[in-house]
């Protein structure tokens, strides 16, 4: 991927329709709002449950849904021409602050993809960045003063640019991915100097530390900046370091499985959405081991519910009370 190496040409702000939100949570006046920027996308998914041509996705749109569930959203991103106005009224419905979504000439992100039948791998058919390509995330002066910062997976010199357009965020944090880490990786690394958790699978975990044991890469990553940092392993769930230690929470298994595209971005959105809702950090402490564990626990159930319907239509009809249940299930599960 290579964001931000074009310059989109400015382009009318998006605007909210003027249907009534089904749901809204939030109002946009709420101050002390997560702040999101990565893609807004269409995805072609191809799963053993069934195959989807054009369905809505993207990092932005799966992280900003989930932490929909927890705390006021305002999101950064760019799409194209043909970006409907119902996807952009979906994330509305769920109090999602779009004033910061440019639309430019042109077409919107697209990838297409295909899952292996045990959904544990999927295989890159297709990516046309299209606007997506000359993303140069701007952030509306009402966002600017925000305390919570979600990086998506961009360009890391895009994702600093962000960041410095903050006035003074309390917890920073994000996303990366191996192309990355192995052809941006002095960027990346003066990039995660500023942040505050950073959210990576083994894999990336051992590429960027460049080492085998995955406690001896924690703490090397740990000491590049991310003082909170969760190895995601995909399945079998995540192992959490943080200054006191660590924790190893185990995956959900599910019964109905049908999409594991935008899980990895969910988990991300109710791990700092449960965060944001605590208002961590905003009275200078940080969290303590117990609610990190918590928000790793929000993050495998958001990245749970991600799967069980095709992109993010879950989302259309979760209620708290059935996030709630489940973290409770999870927690009956986990104790002996
Ligand atoms: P995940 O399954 O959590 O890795 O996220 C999947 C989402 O990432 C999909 O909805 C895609 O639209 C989006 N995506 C795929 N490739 C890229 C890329 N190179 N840059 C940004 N977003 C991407």
């Amino acid at each position: 991927m290579q964001g931000g190496l074009l310059a989109a040409p400015a382009a009318p702000p998006i605007k909210n329709s003027g249907r009534k939100p089904r749901r809204a949570r939030t109002s946009y006046n709420d101050s002390m709002s997560l702040v999101v920027v990565g893609s807004v996308a269409y995805d072609g998914v191809t799963t053993p449950a069934g195959s989807h041509e054009r369905i809505l996705g993207g990092a932005c749109t799966y992280i900003s849904l989930a932490a929909s569930f927890f705390t006021p959203v305002r999101i950064v991103g760019i799409v194209g021409e043909d970006f409907a106005q119902e996807d952009l009224d979906f994330l509305t419905s769920r109090g999602i602050d779009i004033g910061g979504v440019e639309r430019a000439p042109g077409k919107t992100f697209y990838w297409r993809g295909v899952y292996s039948e045990d959904m544990n791998d999927r295989e890159t058919l297709q990516t046309d960045l299209n606007v997506f390509g000359g993303f140069d995330p701007k952030l509306p002066e009402s966002y600017r003063n925000e305390p919570y910062l979600m990086l998506g997976n961009i360009q890391p010199a895009l994702q600093r640019s962000v960041c410095a357009q903050m006035i003074a965020p309390k917890l920073v944090g994000g996303d990366t991915m191996n192309y990355w880490i192995n052809d941006f990786r002095d960027e990346l690394l003066e990039t995660l100097k500023q942040w505050n958790f950073l959210l990576i699978n083994d894999s990336e975990a051992r590429l960027l530390s460049g080492e085998k044991n995955l406690k001896r890469a924690a703490a090397r990553i740990r000491a590049m900046g991310p003082n909170i940092l969760v190895i995601k392993r995909g399945e079998y769930g995540a192992t959490l370091f943080h200054e006191d230690g660590y924790s190893n929470i185990p995956g959900i298994l599910l019964d109905n499985l049908k999409d594991p595209t935008g899980a990895g971005d969910c988990f991300a959105g109710g791990f700092i959405g449960y965060l944001a809702s605590l208002r961590v950090s905003l009275d200078g402490g940080a969290a303590s081991g117990l609610e990190l564990a918590r928000a790793v626990v929000y993050g495998c159930v958001m990245g749970s519910f991600c799967c069980e319907e095709f992109g993010p239509d879950r989302f259309r009809t979760l209620t708290r009370d059935e996030i709630e249940a489940r973290f409770q299930e999870f927690r009956a599960l986990t104790a002996f």
